[in-house]
């Protein structure tokens, strides 16, 4: 699987990190331009440590959704084209509108990811779906923003199953999720993010 143009394999520490070429955003460690990607704090950071098959070349054009403060989507906006960060609590998005400061492409939207509507003025076509949400009804907001995303293009879902249902399965929410989202996806992998996020479960889809 390779990476895509402008995620690289670097060495900080002695150790080989994935890296992005940008400003540092949450005191990561930097060499020169380029700034540690650290697979632990970031579940599509994880998806590229695991070898994950994300279709991603860079240059893409992105909607993340459920940015937070900006730590995974900085380093998206380091690779990709045009990237919109929707993020709905006001606290983080402050330090997210920090990391978009030096980033020309990085466009935060203090919005609910369940009501697209909201948005739908702004957002372009993209090319792929980022979103890590971690709350209930994950599957269905991968479904309310499939009109934005190209009909060959990639979602890729960091699901937690807790957010779902605390005492469920895990593995019955996984399937559950899976089932509500091949109303308008087909599933392309569905893999644990172990052992970076023990938690949570990544799902690579393309719309149908
Ligand atoms: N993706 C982030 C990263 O790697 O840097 C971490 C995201 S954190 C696990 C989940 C975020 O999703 C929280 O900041 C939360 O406020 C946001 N969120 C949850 N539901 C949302 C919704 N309906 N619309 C927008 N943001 C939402």
């Amino acid at each position: 699987m390779s990476l895509p143009e402008g995620v690289e394999r670097r060495s900080f520490g002695g150790n080989e990190w994935l890296a992005t070429e940008g400003e540092p955003v949450y005191g990561e460690p930097t060499d020169g331009s380029w700034r540690r990607w650290d697979p632990r704090r970031s579940k599509l950071g994880a998806m590229f440590e695991l070898g994950i098959d994300t279709g991603l070349d860079g240059d893409e054009t992105v909607l993340y959704l459920g940015a937070a403060a900006g730590t995974t989507v900085s380093h998206v906006a380091d690779f990709a084209g045009p990237t919109y960060a929707v993020e709905f609590a006001a606290r983080p998005a402050r330090e997210l509108l920090d990391a978009a400061a030096p980033r020309g492409n990085l466009f935060p939207l203090l919005k609910d990811a369940r009501k697209p509507e909201t948005y739908a003025h702004v957002v372009e076509p993209v090319d792929a779906i980022v979103q890590d949400v971690a709350t209930r009804g994950q599957a269905k907001v991968a479904l309310a923003n499939r009109r934005f995303l190209e009909d060959d293009g990639r979602l890729l879902l960091a699901v937690k199953p807790r957010s779902e249902d605390v005492v469920q399965d895990p593995s019955e929410v996984r399937a559950e999720v899976v089932e509500t989202l091949e109303a308008c996806y087909e599933i392309l992998e569905t893999r644990s993010l172990e052992p970076f996020h023990g938690d949570h479960f990544g799902i690579v889809a393309t719309p149908r």
